[in-house]
């Protein structure tokens, strides 16, 4: 799953999600269809994600006897979406994780400068005993990404991941010289970044297809 240049950027190789990339990516994909494997797509992500989320020894009872098992603490771990296409990627994360906490940020991009500029922010209490996931479809500049997580810090929370499904190398690597302690989860490395901020070959813009507005 790792790319072994930077153990910090997972590519997720799994053959079920590359399949479903591949339906979404057709420009014929109807919303519908779109919709669907998005959420697909995000709750096999989950499961890669959450590799390595902590579990804790309980006491419960089998039908035949006693034991103790092991549980995750789902409350502490917030989903950080940036509106509007991160929502795509949150009904499959809490698919997996029901009891996750659920903050939104809102940015748009200059479209003169490709700078994010934001317009809304709300987490959930308590960040700093909280593992952040950050879920945005594309990782295309790098700059909303980079004003969520700076934004994010500040809450001090105990880690930060940032999860996509399509990027570019300009987008990792602005993101890897930004924060480099977040680890980056996606499907996809795609070749480049054209001159309006969109990733090549893609998969057009993630919200227009989402929400069917294009
Ligand atoms: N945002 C999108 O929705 N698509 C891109 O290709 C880049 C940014």
């Amino acid at each position: 799953m790792t790319t072994p240049q930077d153990p910090m950027v997972h590519v997720i190789s799994h053959p079920l999600v590359q399949h479903k990339l591949t339906l979404m990516r057709r420009k014929d994909a109807s919303t519908t269809s779109f919709r669907t494997l998005l959420n697909e797509l995000a709750m096999l992500m989950a499961y890669e994600v959450t590799r390595d989320m902590p579990l804790q020894d309980i006491e419960i009872e089998t039908p035949l006897e006693k034991m103790t098992a092991k549980v995750i603490d789902g409350k502490k771990l917030a989903l950080a979406s940036i509106l509007r296409a991160g929502n795509g990627l949150l009904d499959g994360f809490l698919a997996v994780v029901p009891g996750a906490r659920v903050g939104h940020i809102g940015l748009y991009r200059d479209p003169a400068t490709l700078q994010a500029v934001e317009y809304y922010f709300k987490m959930p209490k308590e960040m700093s005993e909280r593992d952040v996931v950050v879920v945005d479809p594309m990782l295309a500049t790098g700059h909303s990404a980079i004003a969520a997580i700076t934004r994010i810090k500040v809450l001090n929370p105990k880690s930060i991941k940032f999860v996509c499904l399509l990027t570019c190398p300009e987008g990792v690597k602005a993101l890897r010289e930004a924060h480099p302690d977040v680890e980056i989860f996606t499907a996809a490395i795609d070749r480049q970044l054209n001159s309006h901020g969109y990733i090549l070959p893609g998969l057009g813009d993630a919200g227009d297809r989402i929400f069917g507005t294009q």
